[in-house]
């Protein structure tokens, strides 16, 4: 068992302030709050340890060089990577994705191979193929969405194929908090030699992930899902791998020697950090990544899980609400409709009682259109939630729904 209490001294963001109602937090999905913890490192960071990376040779340049390399070496233990040099400091998800789709897959790819992804994707996961598979000819497949809304995986060694190159999806999802059996696809992909890309954007933020036992070409994840800050994510990639790529972006930091007309380049992961890196928010993120061990994976898993299952108990008795993923019962993620009321209008509702709840299309399109509907509400837990705030929430929501009536 979690002791709530005390992670929530540690949350300053959820104190209420002269008497207002406290603020419930049910966005997590989307981004979380930040510990003191990770707060203070970040402002010791600026105020003690602040200086360019890799660059000089003083000694304040080299202590943060040193905390900047300690967060990366962290990282790898935190994903159990075997190689530090795996670890690629980006801006998020959505960087690292990219990343593989500009500087390996469009170096690649011939008109005619295929890249497979699934129904269930975030748009990161998804536009960045599109536009790969346009620039390069190839075909861009996907895994479908059955009615349970769970990828089709009756047979799936009928969607890898010889011209299978690229395989992407989603680890867990952020509309549904469904976890997919990555492994078990990965080994399909690996049959017909394609690349493997997993998007770990909610995975890493609820349950152990190892990368090794995953078996996965590239992993990428986001700081700010897990307690760290904004502006920080993380491709893992193989080493082998990043060796054989050409640069994503280009300039400093990232070249061994520079002429006036040719340059090569940094060893990996350097080769992919052009410019000043965010060296504070690496920082931060490894302070976060303290936090979470000090908790323990296991008992954050647990914990999110069992609000879930609360959640979803007593939502399902609110006459007239529809809940999308009834079987992900542990998943954090709680995507809902009530009849006759625009999930907007509920989220500005419950925002009058300081619950904020997300509302829209997840940027999961394909999935609100397997679902006949332009959006649902979600809530999504994380380590500081309660079950007293999941009441809470239930009793406004009928509050509303009288107003509605
Ligand atoms: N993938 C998934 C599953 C996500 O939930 C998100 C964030 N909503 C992303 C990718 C994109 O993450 P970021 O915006 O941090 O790049």
């Amino acid at each position: 068992m979690l002791d709530i209490d005390s992670i929530r001294k540690d949350f300053p963001f959820l104190e209420a302030e002269n008497g207002e109602n406290p603020l419930v937090y049910f966005d997590n999905a989307s981004t979380t709050q930040k510990p003191i913890q990770v707060l203070n490192k970040l402002d010791q960071f600026y105020r003690k340890s602040n200086a360019n990376v890799h660059r000089g040779v003083y000694r304040l340049s080299q202590q943060a060089t040193d905390a900047y390399e300690n967060a990366r070496k962290k990282i790898a233990g935190f994903i159990n990577a075997k190689d530090d040099r795996s670890i690629i400091f980006t801006r998020g998800t959505t960087e690292s994705i990219n990343l593989v789709a500009y500087a390996w897959a469009q170096q690649q790819l011939k008109p005619g191979d295929e890249i497979l992804v699934t129904e269930m994707e975030h748009h990161s996961n998804l536009v960045p193929w599109q536009i790969t598979a346009e620039r390069t000819g190839a075909i861009l497949k996907y895994i479908p969405l059955n009615d349970d809304l769970e990828l089709d995986l009756e047979k799936p060694e009928k969607y890898f194929t010889p011209k299978t190159k690229v395989f992407a999806l989603i680890h867990k999802s952020n509309a549904l908090g469904k976890l997919n059996p990555v492994q078990q696809l990965i080994r399909h992909a690996k049959t017909v030699g394609a690349i493997t890309v997993v998007d770990g954007a909610q995975s890493v933020p609820h349950t152990t992930v190892d990368v090794q036992q995953l078996g996965c070409d590239f992993f990428a994840f986001s700081g700010h899902k897990m307690l760290g800050p904004t502006g920080v994510g993380v491709l893992f990639g193989k080493p082998e791998l990043l060796e054989s790529m050409e640069p994503f972006q280009s300039g400093g930091e990232m070249i061994e020697k520079v002429t006036m007309t040719h340059s090569t380049w940094n060893d990996i992961p350097w080769k992919f950090e052009a410019g000043t890196p965010n060296i504070a928010q690496a920082v931060g993120l490894g302070k976060a990544i303290d936090f979470l061990q000090n908790i323990s994976m296991k008992k954050v898993e647990e914990h999110i899980g069992e609000l879930t299952e609360y959640g979803m108990k007593n939502l399902s008795e609110i006459n007239g609400v529809r809940i999308y993923n009834k079987k992900n019962i542990h998943g954090g993620i709680i995507s809902f409709n009530v009849d006759g009321v625009h999930p907007h209008d509920l989220a500005q509702f419950l925002d009058q009682d300081n619950i904020a709840i997300r509302t829209g299309h997840h940027c999961t399109q394909p999935i609100m259109k397997k679902l006949g509907i332009s959006g649902t509400a979600r809530i999504s837990f994380y380590i500081y939630n309660t079950k007293e705030e999941i009441d809470k929430l239930c009793g406004c929501m009928k509050s509303t729904l009288n107003y509605f009536a």
